[in-house]
């Protein structure tokens, strides 16, 4: 973790953050395709940002929060290879599938050395992740963080949910929403379909941020088919340090209220 010890720990039960991104529309898609991709040495924020108020005094590894304290803790999260290959089941919907089985190929492409390795499997009940072609939850439980933007060809979302007040964990399965908002048959849906999917992939393998930058795929509205060099050199600067958080599976939590201390 990042944050000092002023800043960690505090509250009780499962936060939710929701990281969400809208593909471009159809006036965009030729814009889409004539982005480059830049030379990039360095890599942009990943860390998940976590903020919780203090519900009741606890102390959590010997430090001591008060009630109405306000938390603030920095977490960084890669799927350790002893989780790998990770799991995902994907609702067989909208062509979703083959989107799912381009996204993993597209992050295993320039993931040259196995830092991650993703597999479609059969049995949601054994998923790490969770790929649907459905709208999320309409109401954000308390403790949501969404990203979001105005609608387009479609959209996505990744909700990751984090134990607290410890934050070790990441409760599994990860669930990730990918939804057409054009039809189907619209020139610019299926493009995004795909291109959102590897989005969301990207921040179920761990980059918990947007790019600043719209060469990247993991800019909030993703511009570009594949992952960039910037997005490169950000997973494999996750991939190769110390995560602080730990997958472990957890219960179905969305959304999920506050629990009772
Ligand atoms: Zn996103």
């Amino acid at each position: 973790m990042s944050g000092t010890a002023a800043q960690r720990h505090s509250g009780t039960g499962v936060r939710r953050f929701g990281l969400w991104a809208v593909g471009c529309g159809l006036l965009a898609l030729v814009a889409c395709n004539e982005i480059g991709v830049p030379f990039r040495t360095g890599f942009y924020g990943y860390s998940m940002i976590v903020t919780d108020v203090v519900v009741q005094d606890t102390v959590v590894d010997g430090v001591e929060y008060f009630t109405g304290d306000t938390i603030i803790d920095t977490l960084d999260f890669a799927w350790p290879p002893s989780a790998l290959p990770v799991r995902i089941w994907v609702q067989d919907t909208a062509g979703l599938p083959a989107d799912v089985d381009a996204a993993i190929q597209g992050w295993k492409n320039v993931l040259q050395y196995g830092e991650v390795a993703a597999t479609i499997v059969g049995d949601s009940m054994n998923a790490d992740v969770i790929i649907r072609g459905s709208a999320p939850a309409p109401s954000p439980a308390a403790g949501v963080r969404r990203l979001s933007a105005a609608p387009a060809a479609c959209e996505g979302g990744t909700d990751v949910f984090v134990s607290a007040p410890d934050h070790t964990k990441l409760w599994t399965p990860i669930r990730v929403y990918v939804i057409p908002k054009f039809p189907l048959d619209d020139p610019a849906t299926r493009p995004c379909l795909a291109r959102v999917t590897m989005h969301e992939l990207g921040h179920a393998l761990g980059l918990f941020r947007h790019s600043p930058d719209p060469a990247d795929l993991m800019y909030s509205f993703p511009d570009v088919d594949a992952p960039s060099e910037g997005d490169v050199t950000t997973i494999l600067e996750l991939y190769h340090q110390v995560s602080d958080l730990r997958p472990s599976l957890g219960r179905d939590t969305v959304p999920v209220p506050a629990p009772t201390p």
